[in-house]
């Protein structure tokens, strides 16, 4: 497999390459809905694999993306998760990207220019949810109810959930009263990806 980062700059160091080396990382997650192997990174941007685990766990020290414990495999890169879960954007291509939360799905239609479709599913009864996203703007919510709970968890934010009514966030909530975070509308939630997808793309263009 070749990671194709099209764009990216080769055989450069010091903090170009790894912004290279991160452009190919969320490029590649874009494109197959995976996470490049250092190896692949390596072959595609003419370093050597030492430079790329050098780099990405750089990375991770700056909290762009985490490798699985004790190894140098890619778990994920915000907004993408390596590994399956309930949060998938559907791009106009038809590929189907896994995020790693209700507000990370926000982050694709700004990062990728696209217009998506989000789906999940309410953390409370499983319940389908389906949102649209076209030229930025939020333009279907199914059911219409639909809210987020904003987890003030860290990274990987595993709490930060869709859920289908107000009611069944509140019902939710009483059984985890101690959880930090706080109910957001879809229009808040949509506006932190579109900052967050912005603070990223100025980090891949900064030189
Ligand atoms: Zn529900």
């Amino acid at each position: 497999m070749t990671t194709d980062c099209r764009g990216s700059r080769s055989n450069e160091g010091g903090s170009a390459g790894r912004r290279n080396i991160y452009g190919c990382v969320l490029e590649t997650f874009r494109r197959l809905g995976k996470a490049p192997t250092p190896s692949e990174i390596a072959e595609e941007l003419k370093v050597t694999e030492n430079v790329v685990i050098e780099n990405l766990r750089a990375l991770e020290a700056d909290g762009a993306l985490k490798l699985e414990p004790g190894t140098t495999a890619i778990l994920d890169a915000y907004p993408y998760s390596a590994v399956p879960t309930k949060h998938i954007v559907q791009l106009p291509d038809g590929s189907r990207l896994h995020c790693m939360c209700a507000i990370d799905v926000f982050y694709v239609p700004f990062l990728t220019e696209s217009d998506v479709s989000i789906e999940s599913r309410c953390h409370y009864c499983d319940a389908a949810i389906r949102i649209s996203v076209d030229d930025g703007a939020i333009t279907g919510i199914d059911p219409p109810a639909t809210v987020v709970w904003d987890s003030a968890a860290t990274y990987d934010c595993p709490l930060t959930n869709f859920f289908c009514s107000q009611e069944h966030l509140r019902l939710w909530n009483e059984s985890a009263p101690a959880e930090p975070g706080q109910q957001i509308e879809l229009m808040m939630a949509l506006d932190r990806g579109r900052v967050g997808a912005a603070r990223i793309s100025r980090e891949l263009a900064d030189s």
